[in-house]
């Protein structure tokens, strides 16, 4: 294996998408779209023409199953779901219902009117303002070529010839190309096109392999067999590194490897600080095949569950028996530890694109019709959903908590909602927790201006801050342009989690915080220091903060809080922060 001149060495910036470093060969793999003929067909081959194009689809659908059946067994049910929207496109009555119509109207070959109908879909999916339902494009995509590739009699794509140990460069990678790969001959995966939610991501971070998504054209500016180093810590792709890049990235891997044995060293023992105090490490998730993911890294509960991801996810809304039965089976799962369930935050980021009527679009949707707002509108579907909270209370510790409170009343309100939802099951003797208790995230700056009030009606606080800087800094969470400006150090945000953590202590109510700052292990000693009692986060960040508790006494955590009340500047209070974290864990503020 020879290193090129240092002359030939040139880096790409992508988006990390599943950490690790590997270096090797490429294997250069181009999804090109099946390439449709286009005719017309007799009248006497009608009928035929749509039995075939029925059994294309028959076809199709028995080849998914089977790969997702492979998936399922090779990386686990949860990669396998992927295969479920694949099979519901292949389900869908609206496209196949317009293919034939388009069939009866043109007499052209079903592969044409087929391909004509998808592509509609598909551009229709990609112009949604919602960066899922964007994703969802891809799934109609790749299941037509499917279909096309089946209908053409056109055997399987070329990914399956991958046997050496190679660096997989793609210009995307479908799930069903995904399900293709040799596990054993992927060294890393590296895409043109993707974001952290694609599913090249999903494959790669469960094949534990590293992946660099996003590097544009870099499939154009490669050829196969050219040496390649992928940085997926940094999203890095190294095009022929030089001898001395080659040393460096070797000395990184080892310091990183060292990091990681002692994060999930860590992540075995309790989250207790050298002085001896207990904090307790939750989970956030957003659907229910995450209990195993909470169970593997020793999470004491769910802080979080967002439930919007149940609705997102489908094109009507799930009942309450759907809803019970999910929560009631991670309350269940979980037990005795809590399952905090927040109700609906639709709207926002997360419209449900497929309910076009109940979110119309609005000019500034993060202070629109979201979340609280939404449910109170419609009584109807936030009470299916506190009922079906209510129903599974009884199976487990469950926890109620509105999104978005933005001051008392509005709190009165919902737990009037509560409160009906109750008396209508006490009525028909239907057992649920009479004392579970229900709190309020705090993420709008009135709810934190007035938590004095509302910690007298609430049972525990659960801050929010990835809302509560947005709206306190006036920074839009998801504007590229403004994102250096979204500083959790700015002293807005620490005075007023001072003020939040104040007014609970007064009323003896827990706060814990499920924002992503919770989830920084440069920020875990300032929140602590504050007095927040509770971390949520996603399950894969928790060896990182149990690492950053178990190396740090909390005496010293409360004076770093109490100097950053004193400071002035975002910048100094962070280079504090991470001054702090670096002296204790003698790691990279950027590596946790
Ligand atoms: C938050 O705002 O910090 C939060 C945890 O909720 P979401 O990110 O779902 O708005
Ligand atoms: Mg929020």
């Amino acid at each position: 294996m020879s290193a090129a001149s240092p002359t030939d060495e040139t880096t790409v910036q992508g988006i990390a998408a599943s950490p690790g470093i590997a270096y090797g060969q490429a294997f250069l793999y181009l999804q090109s779209d099946v390439e449709v003929p286009n005719y017309q067909v007799d009248a006497a081959k009608r009928l035929e023409e749509v039995g075939r194009f029925e059994r294309g689809l028959l076809t199709t659908r028995q080849q998914i199953a089977k790969i997702q059946a492979e998936v399922a067994k090779n990386l686990g049910p949860e990669e396998a779901l992927i295969f479920d929207a694949h099979l519901l496109v292949l389900e869908d009555q609206a496209l196949i219902a317009e293919t034939i119509r388009e069939f009866e109207s043109t007499h052209l070959n079903i592969e044409t009117c087929f391909n004509k109908v998808s592509q509609r879909y598909v551009q229709a999916f990609s112009e949604i303002d919602d960066e899922y339902l964007r994703e969802r494009a891809g799934d109609i995509r790749d299941v037509a070529q499917r279909v096309l590739q089946n209908l053409l009699g056109q055997a399987e794509n070329s990914l399956s010839r991958l046997v050496d140990q190679r660096i997989v460069v793609a210009n995307d990678i479908s799930p069903s190309d995904s399900a293709s790969i040799d596990r054993s001959a992927a060294l890393a995966i590296v895409t043109d096109s993707g974001s952290r939610t694609s599913h090249a991501v999903i494959v790669a971070r469960s094949m534990k392999v590293p992946a660099v998504v996003g590097v544009r054209d870099l499939t154009t500016r490669l050829k196969a067999n050219d040496w390649v180093l992928v940085d997926g810590y940094d999203g890095l792709v190294i095009l022929n590194p030089s001898e001395s890049t080659l040393f460096r990235y070797g000395k990184i891997q080892a310091a990183k490897k060292s990091l990681e044995s002692r994060l999930l060293e860590a992540n075995r023992e309790p989250a207790i600080t050298l002085d001896g105090e207990k904090v307790a490490i939750m989970a956030n998730i957003e659907k229910v095949d995450e209990i195993r993911l909470v169970q593997d890294y020793s999470a004491e509960g769910v802080g979080l569950f967002r439930t919007e991801y149940l609705y997102l996810n489908s094109a009507r809304m799930p009942s309450e028996g759907e809803q019970f039965v999910a929560y009631k089976t991670v309350a269940e799962a979980l037990a005795p530890h809590p399952v905090v369930i927040r109700t609906l935050d639709l709207g926002g980021d997360k419209p449900m694109a497929s309910n076009p009527a109940l979110f119309p679009k609005e000019s500034n949707p993060f202070m629109g019709f979201r979340a609280i707002r939404f449910c109170l509108e419609n009584p109807g579907i936030f009470k299916d959903q506190l009922r079906a909270i209510l129903l599974a209370s009884a199976f487990g510790n469950v926890k109620l908590m509105y999104p978005m409170i933005s001051g008392r009343e509005e709190l009165a309100r919902a737990n009037a909602v509560l409160a009906e939802c109750k008396a209508e099951l006490r009525a028909k003797g239907q057992a649920f927790d009479e004392h579970m208790a229900v709190g309020a995230m705090i993420e709008i700056p009135s709810a934190a201006v007035t938590a004095d009030v509302l910690a007298q009606d609430c049972d525990f606080f659960s801050v929010g801050t990835n809302d509560l800087i947005q709206y306190l800094l006036a920074i839009d969470r998801v504007n590229d342009r403004i994102a250096h400006l979204y500083e959790p150090a700015h002293p807005a945000v620490i005075r007023t989690l001072k003020q939040i953590v104040d007014e609970a202590r007064k009323q003896k109510i827990s706060v814990s915080v499920c924002g992503e700052m919770a989830a920084d292990p440069v920020f875990v000693p300032l929140l602590l220091g504050l007095g927040v009692d509770c971390l949520s986060m996603t399950p894969p960040q928790i060896p990182a903060v149990k690492y950053a508790i178990r190396s740090m006494a909390m005496g010293d955590a409360r004076r770093l809080a109490a100097e950053a009340l004193r400071m002035t500047s975002p910048k100094a209070i962070l280079a504090m922060c991470e001054d702090f974290y670096r002296s204790r864990t003698n790691a990279d503020p950027e590596a946790g």
